[in-house]
Formats: C-alpha cells, sequence, structure tokens
C-alpha cells in the first residue's frame, strides 16, 4: 500500500477541542470553546426522560419528527415572516455542523468556488475541500468586521457556486444588518450563486439591534440554506440539534446528504424540543438580555485588567486585544495564559487564512456570574 495522503492535510485536532483539553489539564477556568457552565431549562430536561419512557426511542423521520418540524416552521414564520413548509422545506440534522456540512455537499462541485468571510469558523472549509472546491477568504473590514463590498465584488466570477455568512459572528460578535443584506443580495443577483446562513447566535443579539436573517429576505431566501442550532438557544451544546430551513428543490438537494450522512437525529431529544417549543414559545425572547447582562458583567469587570475589549454586538463571545501585556503570538499566549494563569481563551489566528493581527484572544462569556468574576480576578493580576 501507498502512504495514506490526507484529503485534509493543513487541518489539525480543532482549536476548541485543543484548548479546552488544555484547560483540563491546567485546571484551569475555560473560556475557550463556546458552551455554557450552566444547565438547560429543567423543564427540557424532564421532557427528554418523559419521551424516553414513552417510547420515542427508535427511527424518527429522516427529515425530522414531523411536531418538530411544525414547531420550527411556526416558529420562523412569527420572527421572520418566513413561509416555510414543514413537509418541504424544513430538515432537522445533528447539530448546525451537519447542517452546514450537508448544504456545502449537496451544492457544491469539483472545481467550485465558496467564499467565506475570515475570521470564519472553523467547519467551513474543511467541508469545501472536501466538495473538492476551492475556498476564497475575504477579509472582513476592520475594525467593524463588515463586509468588504468591493473585495466580495472582485471576487465574484462564473465559478462561484456558494457565498457563506454567518450573523451573529463568531469569534467576532459582529452583526449584518437589513442594509447588508440587501447589499448581498444585489450584488448577488448576477450570479448563479446560493448563499449559506449561518445563524446559530440567532437569539443572541445585543442593544436591541435584532437579528437579521435572511428568512425575512425574500430575495435572499429563494438562494439560501439558513442554519440554526437548538444547542445554543437551550444551553445544550452537547445534545447537537439543529436545522435548516431552504426552498424545496434545495431542501430536496440538501435530504439527498443527509440521508445518507447522519439519517437522522436523536429522536426523544427532538420530541422533548417540540413539545418545549409549544410550551415555552418565550424562552428565546428573553436570550439576548440574558446573554447581555453576561456581557455587560464581565466588560465592568475585565475595566481593570490591560486587555483592550473590542465591542460584542451579539454571540455569547467578546474579542480582546493583549498586546498591552505581551508579544507573544496568539496561540503561544493562549497557551500560557490557560497554563501560567488558569484562564483558557480562544486564539484568533486560528479562524484566519492570513491573520492580519496576532494579538486578538476569544472570551467565551457564557457563564456564571461567579466564574466570570473569578477568571476577570485572574486576569486583573496580568
Ligand atoms: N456555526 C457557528 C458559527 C458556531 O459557533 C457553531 C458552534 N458551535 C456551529 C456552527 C455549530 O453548531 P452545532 O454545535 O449545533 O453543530
Ligand atoms: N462553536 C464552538 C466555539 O466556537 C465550538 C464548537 C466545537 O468545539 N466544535 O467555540
Amino acid at each position: 500500500m501507498q502512504p495514506l495522503t490526507s484529503k485534509l492535510p493543513g487541518v489539525g485536532t480543532t482549536i476548541f477541542t485543543t484548548m479546552s483539553h488544555l484547560a483540563e489539564e491546567f485546571g484551569a477556568i475555560n473560556l475557550s470553546q463556546g458552551f455554557p457552565d450552566f444547565q438547560p431549562p429543567a423543564q427540557l430536561l424532564d421532557l427528554v426522560t418523559e419521551h424516553m419512557h414513552r417510547g420515542h426511542n427508535q427511527y424518527p423521520p429522516m427529515a425530522g419528527v414531523e411536531a418538530l418540524r411544525e414547531q420550527i416552521a411556526a416558529k420562523v414564520a412569527a420572527l421572520y415572516g418566513a413561509d416555510a413548509d414543514p413537509v418541504t422545506d424544513i430538515t432537522v440534522t445533528s447539530g448546525a455542523t451537519e447542517a452546514l456540512f450537508c448544504a456545502i455537499h449537496s451544492i457544491v462541485r469539483a472545481g467550485d468556488e465558496v467564499v467565506v468571510f475570515d475570521p470564519a469558523y472553523d467547519s467551513y472549509e474543511p467541508a469545501v475541500t472536501l466538495a473538492g472546491a476551492k475556498t476564497i477568504h475575504i477579509p472582513l473590514r476592520s475594525p467593524s468586521f463588515g463586509i468588504d463590498w468591493g473585495r466580495l465584488t472582485a471576487a465574484l466570477n462564473e465559478r462561484t457556486r456558494l457565498v457563506i455568512i454567518n450573523t451573529p459572528h463568531n469569534p467576532t460578535g459582529s452583526v449584518l444588518l437589513r442594509e447588508d443584506l440587501d447589499r448581498l443580495a444585489s450584488t448577488l443577483s448576477t450570479y448563479d450563486c446560493y448563499v449559506l446562513s449561518d445563524e446559530v447566535y440567532e437569539h443572541i443579539v445585543f442593544d436591541d439591534l435584532g437579528h437579521t436573517s435572511v428568512l425575512a429576505h425574500p430575495e435572499l431566501a429563494e438562494r439560501s440554506f439558513a442554519v440554526f442550532s437548538f444547542g445554543k438557544t437551550y444551553h445544550a451544546t452537547g445534545w447537537k440539534v439543529g436545522y435548516c430551513v431552504a426552498p424545496g428543490p434545495l431542501t430536496a438537494e440538501f435530504r439527498r446528504v443527509h440521508q445518507f450522512n447522519t439519517f437522522t437525529t436523536v429522536t426523544p431529544l427532538q420530541f422533548a424540543l417540540a413539545d418545549y417549543l409549544q410550551r415555552c414559545p418565550e424562552h428565546h425572547l428573553g436570550l439576548s438580555d440574558f446573554y447581555q447582562r453576561k456581557r455587560d458583567y464581565f466588560l465592568e469587570a475585565m475595566r481593570d485588567t490591560r486587555f483592550v475589549m473590542k465591542p460584542s454586538r451579539g454571540t455569547y463571545f467578546q474579542l480582546a486585544d493583549y498586546s498591552e501585556i505581551s508579544d507573544l503570538p496568539d496561540e503561544k499566549f493562549a497557551r500560557w495564559l490557560t497554563e501560567a494563569h488558569k484562564v483558557a481563551v480562544i486564539p484568533v489566528s486560528a479562524f484566519y487564512d492570513e491573520p492580519p493581527d496576532r494579538r486578538i484572544v476569544r472570551f467565551c462569556f457564557a457563564k456564571e456570574l461567579e466564574t466570570l468574576e473569578e477568571a476577570a480576578q485572574r486576569l486583573r493580576a496580568l
């Protein structure tokens, strides 16, 4: 046998896994990988057990439990005015990660180009590479992390098959506004190009800005896969339940991939989420305020440190410039901070093809206030 050549030679273990391991090894407060240190709603946990005992333990339909797809349809209609048919336009997936992978593989072919905006979430490019396509990296504009429309226009050509957007944006916390989506729609109007819109932080938007979904933009919705995650909304990142909303013809292709990828997603979780959505439709309405309090608490607690905090308008992440503290490049700094000061963070260069600045780290503030206070106390010593 010839030695195995990797299909993803540039890919190592993800930075999230690496930093969480390091946090564990050194007993550090883990503000690196994005997950809450508190429980999902108790009633939701009870519903999972209830559905297991009621016998909801075998394969559900390939596209997802009907009751859950109906709840999702009602939700996107209420929030975004979307007319999504649960039968033809909505698919439940094993996390947003699976939805992103299936969307990319359902339409991207070898030789195509896919545009991503850097810093970009780490799962996009490997999925594009596995499809045999090329990722075109366009940096977001500094310091606002908005889209550079000139560079996008210059990058588009007849090979561009897909543009991936993410709002609210991990890791910068920037958000796209309605005018951005208008501009995207007009920029793409003459191209045979789809949009993959990663909206997993849809319910975590601060300062009354509100979330702008492609589903609320009829011109974009026609050519878009919109991807969401229950993991973020219900403080249950380990459940890995997400969904994709896309017009019928796109969903048909999406399901061709999905049915041979995971086929479907854990049954009792789907039933429990369907019930909970119906019983507590107000849960997600309080989420922005819930996380804004955490953001503001963390900002205040970090005021007497030498980190310079960047504005975060959404998500549960916060970027910080540490150049007043250290000259180390961000990966080394993150390692040092974890080992020596027992606070783990994410080096932001991991989200870039070509990092413009190596003195920025990402904090996750989806934590109890005591956890944030304890971390800030350690960081004030730097
Ligand atoms: N997209 C972004 C921007 C994310 O931050 C995450 C984080 N976990 C995902 C997708 C994946 O979501 P899931 O855990 O539901 O697969
Ligand atoms: N989305 C999470 C983050 O940005 C990580 C998810 C993962 O570890 N794959 O931290």
